[in-house]
């Protein structure tokens, strides 16, 4: 019998629950009380007062399942086979608790036992100077030397900046040569399908002072995240994450709407893989409290769903829609995440003024910027001036990202740094008249949203610093 994504969820949860790990819902998208990250990126960012010892854990085994928006992925999306901007995130954490010995030993057991994946496809790689994660995957687990690969930092090191950091073995599983690309030295490490990184095992054993020095931390963790969407394609045997059960399903709604058969056109595929994955980011940021706006993650959200208005575009629909496919992401993942259901009237009215909102300008936008092409052409000029962007940006509404995107299909760019320099200037006016406002005067501000939204939730808005600008 095949698994869908919501009951591999389920057995991952229970199976680690039964090694004694208490199962904690997701956590909010937005960060709470940690200003560094704009959004919640892993399984463990949510967790990291109990990483840290600053905040004692429940327990000391615990297991999530952590939604997840990684927009550095954004071009990625929809051309690669693995990549979302939004995704769900499995992990067993220990917070002083076990180590090497049982964080592998119960991940292999969990995908050759529990899910019965063949060994002979799996690979395993650590980072180069861990000698110990080597002989325990050998010797211990049973892994075959041909099946283990030693990486360098980049991919097997897991640090940020000054603090806890340590080596981590990541779990491929190789699904076979048509989906391999033509590099002779194509392996595990490789950026093409072939070999799919689906789990990643972290093991904190370090301190690193900031200087690059690193002592043996005391208390040493365990971090490990799985994307569930790798996982279910694996398990599905499906091409891609956009053919996983449930993702096909929000797929299927946007080709209903648009007419656009999905596998018929590699630019529609794109376009259609781009609106899904957008809507399911948008929905989940929204349903947790994020607003469009033009700073910090509101930024993000409206980049999103810009962005998918226009692929939208593309395949030919000027009206409002993504609204209505928010409402089969509330369908398919509302009983891993009941609030979906309980804000669907938010989410939706949300979603929709934002759409409502570009819809007044992206025509009249979409014109201009094809003539100012023409024109930048004329001129033997293949760089859209700073001027013009910063114009599509404020006149129209154009997030910078979508305007280079649109660039990048003529193989024209934009003036990066003229855009840039009366973005500031413009912040700095913003700033200035806030300022004159006194505290808090920011709350609501420049959110552009009806009357009655805006009174109905501050609450939320108390996240969007002005300070934190992109
Ligand atoms: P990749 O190298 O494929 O970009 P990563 O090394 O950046 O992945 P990790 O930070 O190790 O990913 O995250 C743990 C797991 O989360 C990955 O092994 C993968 O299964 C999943 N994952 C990471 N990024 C994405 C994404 N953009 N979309 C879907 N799943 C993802
Ligand atoms: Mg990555
Ligand atoms: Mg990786
Ligand atoms: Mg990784």
């Amino acid at each position: 019998e095949q698994l869908g994504l919501n009951e591999l969820r389920e057995k991952f949860l229970t199976f680690f629950e039964s090694k004694g790990h208490l199962r904690h819902p997701s956590f909010p998208l937005v960060p709470q009380g940690d200003s560094s990250l704009l959004l919640i990126n892993s399984g463990m960012a949510p967790l990291k007062p109990y990483f840290s010892g600053e905040v004692t854990p429940p327990r000391k085994r615990m297991t999530t399942c952590q939604k997840c928006i990684r927009t550095p992925d954004i071009e990625r999306v929809g051309k690669t086979a693995r990549h979302g901007t939004f995704f769900e995130m499995l992990g067993n954490f220990s917070f002083g608790d076990y180590f090497k010995r049982e964080a592998t030993a119960w991940a292999w057991e969990f995908i050759t036992q529990v899910l019965e994946i063949p060994t002979d496809k799996l690979y395993v790689s650590v980072y180069q100077d861990d000698d110990e994660a080597y002989d325990i995957w050998t010797k211990e687990v049973g892994v075959k030397p041909s099946h283990m690969v030693r990486l360098g930092k980049e991919d097997n090191f897991w640090e940020i900046g000054a603090g806890p950091c340590g080596p981590c073995s990541e779990i491929y599983f190789d699904r076979g040569e048509k989906y391999g690309c033509d590099r002779p030295e194509c392996f595990v490490g490789c950026d093409c399908d072939r070999y799919v990184e689906f789990w990643n095992l972290v093991f904190t054993q370090f301190n690193n002072d900031g200087n690059g020095n690193y002592t043996p931390l005391k208390q040493k963790n365990i971090d490990t995240g799985m994307g569930l969407e790798r996982l279910a394609c694996i398990m599905q045997n499906v091409y891609s994450l956009f053919d996983v059960d449930t993702i096909r399903n929000i797929t299927a709604h946007v080709s209903e709407i648009t007419g656009a058969v999905y596998g018929q056109s590699d630019n529609k595929d794109v376009s259609l893989r781009v609106i899904t994955d957008h809507i399911r980011s948008t929905t989940m940021m929204v349903c947790d409290g994020v607003l469009p706006s033009n700073e910090g993650r509101g930024y993000v959200l409206r980049r999103l769903l810009r962005r998918a208005a226009r692929h939208g575009r593309l395949l030919g629909v000027t009206r409002p829609f993504l609204y209505e496919v928010a409402g089969t992401v509330i369908r398919e993942s509302r009983g891993a995440y009941p609030e979906l259901e309980e804000k669907r009237d938010y989410i939706t009215r949300i979603i929709r003024a934002e759409e409502e909102r570009f819809s007044q300008t992206i025509d009249a936008g979409l014109k201009i910027l094809l003539d100012m092409i023409e024109d930048e052409k004329k001129h033997r000029s293949a760089v859209l001036n700073g001027a013009d962007a910063f114009r599509l940006y404020d006149t129209y509404g154009f997030p910078i990202d979508l305007t280079v995107e649109i660039l990048e299909e003529q193989g024209m760019s934009a003036d990066r740094e003229g855009f840039d320099k009366l973005m500031d200037e413009q912040k700095a006016r913003a700033r200035a008249a806030t300022a004159a406002l006194g505290d808090f005067a920011w709350v609501g501000l420049d959110l552009g949203l009806d009357k009655d939204l805006k009174t109905e939730f501050t609450g939320y808005t108390e996240f969007e610093s002005p300070a934190k600008v992109l």
